[in-house]
């Protein structure tokens, strides 16, 4: 089932948290809300649920519209990061609690706390009491619990944030699999880009109360649609510059820091403002010979190996530095000159003045 929102708007008090929202999650998809802290995202989530009520606009599931209707009305589950599993029951009551409520018989009950307990992989633990559990065991017994109902969609509200490292990446590729087995509409809330964009079809970008871009994992990090979804999404962050739209030869060039770089081809600048921001991830960034064309000179002012790679983070200007994410065994020393090379089919500019990609 699609859930759409229709000039949604929420506000406390004065605060308006989220302005006008227009969004369609498709119907199977996992869709994650990602953003970061005080965009709005649980609020929204909250308002699907039923938990919270709209200023102004509408909630539909699918021709349904829900806005009106209580939590209980909405066959929606949820799973939040505090799990608030019963600690007095143990795990299968736990799971059938939801079933119990709505009159079902035990017999039925058991069979289909058993189906998920198998799929989830906790059927041993059926007896357990919450406290005998580790943290990811826990987290399954209460996804467990929001699974067995079958609902039409689910809501999580960032799930994994109790669990260590380790476990969380494990999680990740469960909660996935669990997806792809199920087909549930999902609307998964994080402020974690990394979960973001390894578990879901769609993310929507979040801040300030709006969706800044809403898309596959591909396309917001290959074709940001603005300053700031190039800004939150890929680690390390995307090196950013102003630059200044000139010409030399009769060509485009971008100037970075008294180097001229030849405008990529990609880019269409007739009309472009002179103004702009370049953008470059440090996975697009290389040490290069000097003088190469379209190098830009510097100073090594840091270097920091992380597993494989090595981060090289060069000053080509006062105050302005670029990270050049290279094989670990690419060696600078500190201070030393260091050239960058940008590779062209990796630039992105942005309208200075809006922070709208020309892409
Ligand atoms: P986080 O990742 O920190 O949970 P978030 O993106 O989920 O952040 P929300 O919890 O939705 O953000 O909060 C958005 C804004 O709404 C914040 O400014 C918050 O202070 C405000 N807010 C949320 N709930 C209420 C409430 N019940 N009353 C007043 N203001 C609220």
């Amino acid at each position: 089932m699609d859930v759409r929102l229709e000039g949604l708007s929420k506000s406390f008090g004065s605060n308006q948290v989220l302005k006008s929202l227009d969004l369609t999650f498709p119907e199977r998809r996992f869709v994650t809300l990602l953003g970061p802290s005080g965009c709005g995202k649980t609020t929204l989530l909250r308002m699907i649920a039923g938990l919270e009520k709209a200023t102004e606009g509408a909630i539909w599931f699918g021709g349904r519209r829900v806005d009106h209707l209580s939590p209980g009305e909405r066959n929606i589950a949820m799973v939040f990061q505090s799990y608030a599993l019963y600690p007095t029951m143990d795990v299968a009551a736990n799971i059938g609690y939801g079933l119990k409520v709505r009159g079902m018989a035990k017999p039925e009950r058991a069979e289909k706390v058993g189906i998920v307990a198998k799929v989830l992989e906790i059927a041993h633990l059926l007896a357990r009491k919450p406290k005998a559990l580790s943290g990811g065991q826990r987290q399954r017994v209460a996804l467990g619990r929001a699974m067995v109902r079958k609902p039409d969609i689910f809501l999580m509200d960032e799930p994994l944030s109790n669990l260590d490292a380790k476990l969380r990446t494990t999680m990740r590729g469960e909660l996935r699999r669990f997806h792809l087995d199920l087909q549930t509409t999902s609307i998964y809330v994080t402020h974690d880009q990394l979960e973001a964009m390894t578990m879901s079809d769609l993310v929507a970008v979040m801040d300030a109360g709006v969706v800044q871009q809403f898309g596959t994992p591909e396309e917001v990090y290959d074709r940001p649609a603005n300053l700031f979804v190039a800004g939150f999404i890929g680690s390390p962050p995307m090196n950013f510059a102003e630059v200044e739209l000139g010409a030399e030869g009769g060509r485009p060039v971008l100037r970075l820091a008294g180097t001229a770089l030849p405008a990529p081809d990609h880019f269409d600048l007739a009309g472009a403002p002179s103004r702009l921001v370049l953008g470059i991830r440090p996975q697009d960034v290389s040490v290069a010979e000097p003088g190469a064309e379209g190098a830009v000179p510097g100073t090594v002012w840091m270097t920091e190996l992380i597993g494989s790679e090595r981060l090289i983070e060069v000053e080509i200007a006062p105050k302005l530095r670029f990270t050049a994410e290279v094989k670990s065994s690419v060696r600078c020393a500190l201070n030393a000159p260091a050239t960058l090379r940008l590779d062209p089919g990796r630039i992105h500019l942005f309208d200075a003045a809006t922070g709208q990609s020309l892409a």
